[in-house]
């Protein structure tokens, strides 16, 4: 059976190319674990959009501000000037968006957005919403609990995945092939991400050599609750700071405006050197304070994080919670034109956060990414459907491989590598221990272990090697001199 559509992850991007497929076309999805384990489903804040045509040129700006101006400015219009009919498509269908008073749409503002433009859904529970909504929509076969571990390609053709499923790894052609599977958080130590994101699918692009590009560039997210033992930490959303919550040291003393003049609302990429940088200089804990709020207002406006945080104790909003910045968001992925095409192929397509668009540049606005999920997603589709392209499965020739995906070793050295990354491929990074972190992660790579492993130490030599590669200090991270002992 040959497939027309082989959609490869269940997040808003995989979810809403779906929905855009006619339903009398042959689609399978699938994904890791249960569709819900993804990073869409986790997703707070809301989603960006242009309010109206007049609000295309700002988004734009805020969004290009945001990025340093290393964004592709033909991508980010693209996404800008889609974004309302995308998001009003959305609404058409049923989804359900938080409204004012009056039954109009209420918009919030989140960090360097020049007004209140983003959407949510329940207060803080934009993706869970998003997503029970998309895989309602979903008319098409979805098999979970199934890891993609080889991309089928031969001559800059694509002809589908090699997955393991049911302890079965078996193949699975297809005339298009669409990569969703999102980023590469769980190669970190301290991550706000789903634990089925660990850019495999990055590293079997490594592997075949497809190109991946800005795999340096990452956001760290600077109020994550890391008290946790879970490898996926609690995020606390920038729309608490958008609607006045202050982040303070040990003595209340809110520091960020002797760092910026937006102090809270400043990018999160300075946010977080800030803080990185007050614990260095002063060893003071660092505190969210919710204050501003009164316990009737955040819980109908956050009810997930305050119901999540009163199971881990705190009492909110008079508790201050502990914070630190933590792995968030990869502005680097798979390269992709305009229609989503990987460079090279002609039937292999990536969309949302394991597609490099262009559209984050350095940095990603805050909300921006559930947009170019929702938008890309849709190009791509429509773009493809346009294309007709037909596989001819005579032409493959590759032999199926036998792989083991994990070995008694593996748990060790995964350990290792998360907390290396953490250690020297973070906020502050400095090139002769991102040097040295290479050295290591490749001699890792040498060792006899898993595809799973090695995929994932394939996607953190790519980012070092783009680090070392990359000696300015754009957007998320800052590259500094070591300092001597
Ligand atoms: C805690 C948190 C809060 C966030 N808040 C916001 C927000 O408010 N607004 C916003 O715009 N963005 C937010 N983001 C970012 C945003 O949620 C993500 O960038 C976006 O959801 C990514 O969508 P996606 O479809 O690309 O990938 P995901 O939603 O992460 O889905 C990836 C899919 O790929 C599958 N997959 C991965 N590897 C494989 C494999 N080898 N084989 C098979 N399947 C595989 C997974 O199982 C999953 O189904 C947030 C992120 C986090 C973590």
């Amino acid at each position: 059976m040959i497939y027309d559509y082989l959609i490869v992850g269940c997040g808003v991007a995989g979810l809403n190319a779906a929905r855009y497929i006619p339903a009398d076309k042959k689609v399978l999805l699938v994904c890791k674990k249960s569709p819900w384990q993804c990073n869409t489903f986790f997703a707070q804040g809301g989603i960006a959009t242009a309010i109206d045509e007049s609000d295309i040129n700002s988004h734009i700006d805020d969004t290009l501000q945001a990025g340093v101006f290393q964004n592709d400015i033909d991508i980010v219009r693209t996404m800008s000037s889609h974004s309302r009919q995308t998001i009003d498509e959305l609404i058409d269908d049923g989804m359900e968006f938080d409204k004012n008073p009056d039954g109009s749409l209420a918009y919030t503002k989140e960090a360097a957005h020049s007004k209140s433009r983003v959407l949510h859904a329940n207060g803080d529970a934009t993706g869970r919403q998003l997503h029970l909504f998309l895989l309602k929509q979903c008319r098409h076969e979805i098999i979970d609990n199934s890891i993609v571990v080889d991309i089928l390609s031969q001559d800059g053709i694509c002809y589908g995945v090699e997955l393991l499923c049911d302890n079965h790894i078996k193949r699975v052609f297809a005339h298009n092939t669409i990569l969703a599977s999102g980023g590469v958080g769980s190669i970190y130590q301290y991550h706000t991400n789903s634990t089925t994101i660990s850019g495999d699918i990055q590293g079997i692009c490594v592997e075949k050599g497809i190109t991946l590009a800005d795999m340096h560039l990452m956001q760290f997210h600077p109020t994550v609750y890391v008290e946790q033992t879970t490898a996926q930490k609690q995020l606390l959303t920038e729309a608490l700071r958008g609607e006045g919550a202050k982040i303070v040291d040990e003595d209340g003393y809110a520091f960020l405006r002797d760092y910026h003049s937006s102090a809270e609302l400043a990018p999160r990429d300075i946010v977080s050197r800030a803080i990185f940088d007050y614990i260095k200089k002063t060893e003071s804990k660092i505190y969210l304070d919710l204050s501003n709020f009164t316990k009737k207002q955040f819980k109908r406006r956050f009810p997930n994080i305050y119901h999540n945080f009163v199971d881990m104790g705190y009492d909110l909003p008079s508790d201050k919670v502990p914070i630190s910045p933590a792995f968030h968001y990869s502005m680097g992925g798979i390269k992709v034109d305009k229609y989503g095409l990987v460079s090279d192929c002609k039937n292999l397509f990536a969309i949302g956060e394991v597609a490099r668009t262009g559209v984050h540049g350095a940095n990603r606005l805050a909300s921006n990414s559930l947009l170019e999920g929702l938008v890309f997603s849709k190009l791509v589709v429509l773009q493809s459907m346009k294309n007709q392209f037909h596989i001819d499965i005579e032409k493959f020739t590759n032999p199926q491989k036998d792989y083991i995906l994990q070995k008694p070793q593996d748990k060790k050295l995964k350990e290792k590598l998360r907390a290396t990354m953490w250690k020297h491929v973070g906020i502050i990074r400095n090139t002769e221990d991102l040097k040295e972190t290479l050295d290591k992660l490749q001699q890792i790579s040498n060792l006899d272990i898993g595809r799973l492993l090695y995929l994932r130490l394939l996607v953190a030599i790519s980012i070092v090697q783009e680090a070392v590669a990359n000696t300015s200090s754009i957007g998320a991270h800052f590259i500094q001199k070591k300092e001597k002992r």
